[in-house]
């Protein structure tokens, strides 16, 4: 019912609500008319970890291990999500891409062949885009790609953020773009990242957000520019995220290196320098592909702060 003379209370609210919209600051960063908004930045750095499946090994002794130095053959394929107030970073994307799957809501075993036509047994049951969704990110909204390495199992849905910052070693980017493919790799999951935004890191720490909270380390031997991943949690304390410089636990109390490591002695090199950042900083080490360890840690829309 509309009163003469008068305006309506209810178009009064209509106006205020249109005044506010207009008077709202432009130029949000990351996100664009036709791009939902990003969720509120939290107060203090948080850390998602995301199930990206369950890669089946059979052949120990590409570890130098025997199936009796383990607990389980399976290795966790995990992907992090890292909220900073300034922005994020996801960290690993995965072994199969969302869009060779649909979810259930059960267990999906999917095949991986390789280009040289080596074959992964995986088993999903999230999808990574799903498990953003659910956080309320899109890949275009995140700030920033980082790979531990370039192997298909850390790299699978990485064109998908191929509108986010990518954050590189020159030497990793040589060996994704430049060579032949070889080894346990899938260039077409990466190949949208060659035209990318690119920011190339010039030292060997990189401090992602400026205040020392997430800090890239390169660590390289297992491929060329392979890195890991050091956060300062408020609550939690020091976390390094292992890329691959261990895959199972007993190749850090046996000292073994994988047959396949581009640089073994660089390898060695590596772990000595990490497990003394770990000793100096007090830092916990996950171990990405340890089921395990794994196992036991919150999984997105839980985090560590
Ligand atoms: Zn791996």
């Amino acid at each position: 019912m509309i009163t003469k003379g008068k305006t309506p209370r209810s178009l009064l609210v209509l106006g205020a609500a249109v005044l506010a919209l207009m008077l709202q600051p432009k130029g949000d960063v990351g996100s664009s008319p036709s791009e939902p908004r990003s969720p509120q930045p939290p107060h203090s750095l948080r850390l998602y970890v995301m199930d990206c499946g369950t890669l089946h090994n059979s052949d120990m002794g590409r570890y130098h291990l025997t199936k009796e130095d383990v607990a389980t053959t399976d290795m966790s394929v995990a992907c992090f999500l890292v909220v900073h107030p300034r922005g994020t970073l996801v960290w690993d994307v995965g072994a199969v891409p969302d869009s060779d799957w649909k979810p259930t809501g059960s267990p999906v075993n999917a095949r991986v062949v390789l280009p040289d036509s080596q074959e992964r047994e995986v088993t999903v049951t999230k999808s990574l885009k799903g498990q953003l969704a659910e956080l309320g990110y899109s890949p275009p909204q995140i700030t920033y790609l980082a790979l531990s390495h370039y192997h298909y199992d850390h790299t699978a849905n990485a064109n998908e953020f191929a509108g986010s910052t990518w954050l590189a070693r020159q030497v990793e980017r040589d060996a994704m773009f430049g060579g032949k493919p070889s080894g346990a790799i899938q260039p077409s999951s990466y190949s949208a990242l060659r035209d990318g935004k690119t920011v190339i890191l010039a030292s060997d720490e990189y401090d992602v957000f400026g205040d020392g909270t997430v800090i890239m380390k390169l660590a390289p031997g297992h491929t060329q520019g392979h890195q890991v991943l050091y956060l300062k949690l408020a609550k939690t304390g020091g976390v390094v995220l292992s890329g691959d410089l261990y895959h199972y636990p007993a190749e850090r109390t046996l000292d073994r290196v994988p047959t396949f490591d581009f640089n073994p002695d660089q390898t060695r090199a590596s772990r000595v320098m990490i497990e003394g950042f770990l000793k100096k900083t007090g830092a916990q080490l996950w171990i990405q592909h340890d089921f395990v360890g794994n196992s036991k840690l919150k999984k997105s829309p839980s985090f560590y702060e």
